[in-house]
């Protein structure tokens, strides 16, 4: 059975709503387009869906990853409402924004688009050329990279450098694991984004119920330059005999008060994409501060890349 939440809880969401609304109708987003129905888009997806009150089109190539994804959404809105967070048809309403897709194709009619594909970058090269021929001409085309450049991901939607009128709309919105309880966002612009396109982001992100930090193309951006080196520390610290894994996480979690300690989140986050992102980091600095531990590439190629495999530093 449905339970209500109290009046004052339902009417101050209802007002969270309405402010939304004026947000996504700022950011003049009638539908939105998300690229890869895994752990990050399928959250962007439920999110939107949820605070932005926004219809999503959820692409993914893989139908299996798709009916997960659903199925795990459709898990999330049945939590919400048995903890009287949201109601029954709210939960509904959100559900029914969701279309699940398998080709690009049919991103012909958004407003905006958020790409979370694999940390591949030939793929997100790849994805935005076809972006720029599919969406709208005036479609926000944003990625959730954690650590690709934009200006690099924004240069392939144009063979003509000279011509930015896409290339002026890719910004990156790089949202935060898992994404329906972190409420930091950090927007990034290419060398090429315009004005418009950066507030266009900052606006959408603000109606997700987000708390949007701007910050600079420059590899790892703010959150994994400050984060990864963290993580990769850690596991230096494990292969090196300093401490073992119990030992590590819990002085961390129990010595600086967060959640858990860095293998567990590097587990949880999967650890391709940590190595990834120390590869760009150490990569693109040149900087011997970013070697991205040997350990941490073993287990990527032993396939133990964290909870979404079921191994990692920890068993799922
Ligand atoms: P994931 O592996 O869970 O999901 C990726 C999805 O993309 C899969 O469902 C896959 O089937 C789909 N996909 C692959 N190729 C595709 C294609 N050509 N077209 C359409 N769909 C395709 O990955 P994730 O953890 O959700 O990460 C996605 C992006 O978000 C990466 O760029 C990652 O760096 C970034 N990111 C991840 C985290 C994190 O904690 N995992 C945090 C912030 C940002």
């Amino acid at each position: 059975m449905t339970r209500l939440r109290p009046a004052g809880q339902l009417s101050r969401q209802l007002r969270t709503f309405s402010s939304s609304s004026r947000l996504t109708a700022a950011a003049n987003v009638q539908r939105l387009g998300v690229v890869g129905a895994g752990q990050m888009g399928l959250g962007i997806a439920l999110v939107a869906a949820q605070k932005a009150q926004v219809p999503v089109t959820l692409v993914d190539n893989s139908e299996a990853s798709l009916k997960k994804g659903i199925a795990f959404a459709e898990k999330l809105l049945a939590k919400d409402v048995s903890k009287s967070r949201i109601t029954q048809e709210q939960a509904d309403q959100a559900r029914a924004l969701l279309t699940p897709e398998t080709s690009l194709e049919k991103l012909s009619d958004v407003d905006f688009v958020i790409e979370a594909v694999p940390e591949i970058a030939h793929l997100k090269f790849d994805i935005f050329s076809k972006l720029a021929q599919i969406c709208p001409k005036h479609a926000i085309l944003a990625t959730n990279t954690s650590s690709i450049s934009i200006t690099r991901i924004a240069a392939a939607t144009t063979k003509d450098p000279t011509d930015t009128s896409a290339s002026s709309r890719v910004v990156s919105t790089h949202f935060m694991n898992p994404v329906p309880v972190q409420k930091g966002v950090e927007i990034i612009s290419g060398l090429q984004t315009s004005q418009d396109t950066l507030d266009k982001a900052v606006e959408f992100c603000k109606a997700m119920g987000k708390i949007p930090s701007v910050s600079a193309d420059s590899p790892g951006f703010l959150a994994n330059r400050i984060l990864m080196p963290y993580i990769n520390e850690a596991v230096i610290c494990l292969e090196t005999g300093v401490g073992d894994r119990d030992s590590i996480d819990a002085i961390m979690k129990n010595g600086t008060n967060v959640p858990m300690g860095p293998l567990q989140l590097a587990d949880f986050i999967g650890l391709d994409t940590c190595l990834a992102i120390m590869k760009v980091l150490h990569g693109e600095t040149g900087d011997s501060k970013y070697r991205p531990s040997v350990l941490l590439g073993k287990m990527v190629d032993a396939g133990w890349l964290g909870k979404k495999s079921g191994k990692g530093f920890y068993d799922y």
